[in-house]
């Protein structure tokens, strides 16, 4: 069995076929998913998805790219969506200026904002950080200093320097299909060497479909081809590695518990 830790299962992309893309995630043993918020202010929308279907989680936050639209946001606005059942994490919020084009300083200000939210409410914070390894891990870890919570890297991409602070912060590493890509061999290392108890399974569905497949769109049944290869790197049977990645899972997000 494995987790999708981190998909947009309510993105228009799936609007047509979400339950035949669920059943073909079903069929190859996904039994949990978790919705990731990207706007604070369109929480209803994830939790909408996860109120329909029982192994649906979700997180609300927002995804740095739309830091200008919700520059004022606060972790008092955000602390009270988190008391949904179903709302086990807060993000996926951070620091990206290559993907992005959000002002910086508001960048930071919003991501200060959800650590605050993960602080005073001890859920874990999804965290999307690309290239931006120095400005992460300087804020990772003052705010930690202040008052410890505990986070995950997803579709970690990070050089030595956020592999370094992610270890030693005890952070999660979410892989994904960037994993798959040829150019990608720093990600691969990072992968087979982090403990096997810090790794999570990812699809970011719709987006990043893994290598060798082709497509516009990824689904979460295209977890197996990203593990298939990270059970490889790691030369571990497949099995070790879901079971693994899903007690790791229910570890870092205890609120969604057992099933
Ligand atoms: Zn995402």
């Amino acid at each position: 069995m494995f987790v999708d830790s981190h998909l947009h299962l309510d993105f228009d992309d799936f609007a047509e076929d979400r339950e035949a893309v669920m059943a073909r995630a079903a069929a190859v043993g996904i039994d949990a998913y978790v919705n990731i918020g990207i706007r604070v202010r369109s929480a209803a929308r994830v939790i909408a998805i996860a109120e329909r279907y029982p192994n649906v989680f979700c997180t609300v936050g927002t995804l740095p790219h739309l830091a200008d639209e919700e520059a004022d946001v606060t972790a008092e606005e955000i602390i009270p969506l988190t008391r949904h059942p179903k709302v086990i994490g807060i993000g996926e919020v951070g620091l990206d200026r290559l993907y992005g084009n959000a002002d910086w300083n508001t960048q930071k200000r919003v991501f200060s904002a959800h650590i605050e939210a993960a602080q005073q409410t001890g859920l874990p914070l999804v965290i999307h950080s690309v290239r931006e390894d120095d400005s992460m891990s300087e804020m990772l870890r003052r705010a930690i200093a202040e008052k410890p919570f505990a986070f995950v890297v997803h579709a970690f991409s990070g050089g030595p320097l956020l592999l370094k602070t992610t270890l030693d912060l005890g952070g999660y590493f979410g892989f994904g299909g960037l994993l798959t890509y040829r150019d990608n061999e720093h990600i691969r290392h990072a992968a087979q060497r982090v403990p096997m108890d810090r790794i999570l399974l990812e699809t970011d569905s719709p987006s990043m479909v893994p290598a060798p497949l082709e497509g516009d769109r990824n689904e979460p049944a295209n977890l197996l081809t990203t593990a298939t290869l990270l059970a490889a790197l790691r030369g571990i049977e497949i099995d070790v590695l879901a079971k693994a990645s899903t007690d790791n899972f229910y570890r870092l997000f205890s609120k969604a518990g057992r099933m």
